[in-house]
């Protein structure tokens, strides 16, 4: 190692899921939306003043944020927004998790947690999920320096109703509790309704998956607003322009058309379910998912087998080396004629 090396800031970084660009390819690898941006947001981009991109985008975001405040009906002094959760996530770590006490996070969940603790030196503890993969709400009392977990749990899919939810911040009214939302389009009531109550609530939710726009990066928190000022003065300290005009117009956008949101939830959902029924039959079994992927496992054919197999159709998904989960695929909802090649595929594979 080189002197200079010693000053180094050295991490393990997040694998993001693979972007391959091959033709006709399946892709069911990220859990992106197979439909694409809703009709407003195409309009927005047609009537685009590009003009306006010679100046700084507004640093307070509010055509975003005041578009989320209409349509959640909430005041706008509740929301925060940045470029997609990830940032949003990031930036809350560093607010919030500024204890010497570990943060908990469940064993099995999304793993950038583990790597911004890392990042920011926050110290955290992982308690397991049980053996159907439920979050153990009793592991959640002990001391700690704040809670994050995503509701849905990723890659499991199960999600915990606002109930299960509220127990958690009962029992902890000392430290910021953030439930990350990436999926909860799909499954059921938001944590948001508790926000009003629980001041130390920031509820995280995304445009990446329910409203088709990963590629725009638009992410955005609701909670208390001393809660968003405490997140918006990091954000001033960090970079004041964090999301691009762009973005913030096409954001807007997108929220105002909720129809088109709603009508491809729907498809989703009802794909979702369908796909469910088919790979009972071919003998797979999982968590009851509410998200938009199912986390399945073969009762006789390995994971890594089949991951290769399909990946030789083109077809991708998502396969994790870690432990207690290296015998799943996780597979994210396609469009119905997607899911019936994937289908039709392991069908005649399983029968070799
Ligand atoms: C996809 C995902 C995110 C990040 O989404 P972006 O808004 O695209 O950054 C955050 N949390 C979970 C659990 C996710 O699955």
């Amino acid at each position: 190692m080189k002197k200079w090396e010693e000053n180094v800031r050295r991490v393990v970084p997040y694998t993001p899921g693979e972007q391959p660009n091959v033709p006709g390819m399946i892709k069911l690898n990220t859990n992106e939306n197979p439909y694409p941006p809703a009709p407003g947001v195409l309009q927005a981009l047609a009537e685009m003043d590009a003009e306006r991109f010679r100046l700084y985008p507004d640093p307070a975001s509010s055509v975003l944020v005041e578009a989320l405040a209409d349509y959640y009906h909430r005041p706008k002094e509740q929301f925060f927004v940045g470029v997609g959760s990830d940032d949003v996530l990031a930036m809350a770590f560093q607010t919030f998790f500024n204890s010497k006490k570990p943060i908990l996070f469940p064993d099995i969940t999304y793993s950038f947690y583990p790597v911004w603790a890392d990042l920011f030196g926050i110290p955290y503890e992982q308690p397991a999920l049980d053996e159907a993969f439920q979050v153990v709400r009793e592991d959640y009392q002990r001391e700690n320096g704040g809670i994050v977990f995503p509701n849905p749990n990723a890659p499991t899919g199960l999600y915990m109703e606002p109930a299960g939810v509220e127990e958690i911040l009962c029992r902890n009214p000392d430290v910021v509790v953030i439930v990350d939302e990436a999926y909860v389009d799909f499954a059921g009531p938001s944590a948001m309704e508790l926000i009003d109550r629980y001041e130390n609530l920031l509820v995280v939710q995304t445009f990446s998956k329910s409203r088709s726009m990963a590629g725009m990066r638009i992410g955005f928190a609701v909670g208390n607003p001393v809660l968003i000022q405490y997140l918006n003065d990091v954000k001033y300290s960090f970079n004041s322009y964090t999301m691009s005009q762009a973005a913030l117009e096409l954001g807007a956008a997108c929220v105002r058309d909720g129809a088109y949101f709603q009508e491809t939830q729907k498809k989703i959902i009802a794909a979702r379910e369908r796909t469910k029924e088919k790979l009972l039959e071919l003998g797979f079994s999982f968590p009851d998912s509410r998200a938009n992927f199912i986390f399945a496992r073969h009762e006789s054919c390995s994971a890594s087998e089949m991951f290769e197999a399909l990946k030789k159709q083109n077809i991708y998904v998502r396969h994790f080396d870690a432990p207690r989960i290296r015998d799943y695929l996780r597979i994210t909802i396609g469009t119905d004629e997607q899911m019936d090649i994937l289908i039709g595929f392991l069908r005649e594979y399983l029968k070799r």
